[in-house]
């Protein structure tokens, strides 16, 4: 199903400079956050008061004026969204969840790298909180409506066992893609984490299977740098695109 009205924020966050993802439907003021995972009050300041620092990047209104305008109040916020569950993307859903108690949504096969968040953390010297445990799951090619918001879903594994990137339709598009660390404007995320079931070729398969068929404009939210396109990585990512070897072995295969 087609989105339109739609409301896309991005925000910038941690000392890993990870991107929470904020999509609200400017006609109902639903609103699912993807990868809460850091800097938590921040966010919440901004979607309930627009207070404090803001989003980094913006499709919308930045303050209650302008939203009004759209004939909306106030936002809610009804789940939870996870590309994957390295703790700078997950290790503060908690403090969503006190707030918001809605349902979080996550991949099961990140089920065992979500319940190490905590403990991963520290090895880097961050304190979480008790890693938080997924009630929904998210499964390859489904769509999931939440409220007036549709996403679709694709099991990208390669980065961690269980990463999704998680797209939604706009109706005069462009489409927009959450990436998590699955694609980077001009790279790939890391294959060589502990406990994430890392591999360079599933990822390269993940990407050309699931990725490349999408639209060539379809804005891709990387999880860490940059804003890119489809077809722009298609074409010129040296790890996963058109040109590269991964691409030809993919091929012949
Ligand atoms: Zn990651
Ligand atoms: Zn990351």
């Amino acid at each position: 199903m087609l989105n339109n009205e739609l409301w896309v924020e991005s925000f910038i966050v941690g000392a890993l400079a990870m991107r929470c993802s904020v999509v609200t439907d400017l006609k109902t003021g639903d609103t699912v956050i993807i990868d809460g995972g850091s800097e938590t009050d921040r966010i919440i300041s901004w979607i309930e008061d627009f207070s404090g620092q803001g989003p980094d990047w913006s499709k919308g209104p930045n303050d209650f004026d302008s939203m009004n305008s759209y004939g909306l109040s106030k936002r809610k916020v009804i789940a939870l969204v996870n590309t994957h569950a390295h703790f700078d993307h997950s290790g503060e859903i908690p403090y969503l969840l006190d707030r918001y108690h809605v349902s979080w949504y996550l991949h099961p096969e990140d089920d065992y790298l979500q319940s190490l968040a905590q403990i991963s953390a520290q090895r880097w010297g961050f304190k979480l909180p008790t890693p938080a445990i997924a009630d929904k799951q998210l499964e390859d090619n489904m769509t999931l409506t939440l409220g007036s918001l549709t996403f679709e879903i694709y099991h990208t594994p390669g980065h961690t066992l269980g990463g999704c990137c998680i797209e939604v339709k706009i109706e005069d598009g462009p489409n927009h893609l959450f990436a998590g660390d699955t694609l980077f404007a001009g790279s790939v995320g890391r294959t060589d984490l502990p406990h994430s079931g890392g591999d360079f070729n599933l990822l390269a398969h993940s990407v050309i299977t699931k990725l490349w068929p999408l639209d060539v404009d379809t804005v891709v939210h990387p999880g860490h740098g940059p804003l890119t396109a489809i077809g722009v990585e298609k074409s010129t990512n040296p790890f996963v695109g058109v040109n590269s070897p991964a691409f030809a072995e993919f091929r012949k295969s």
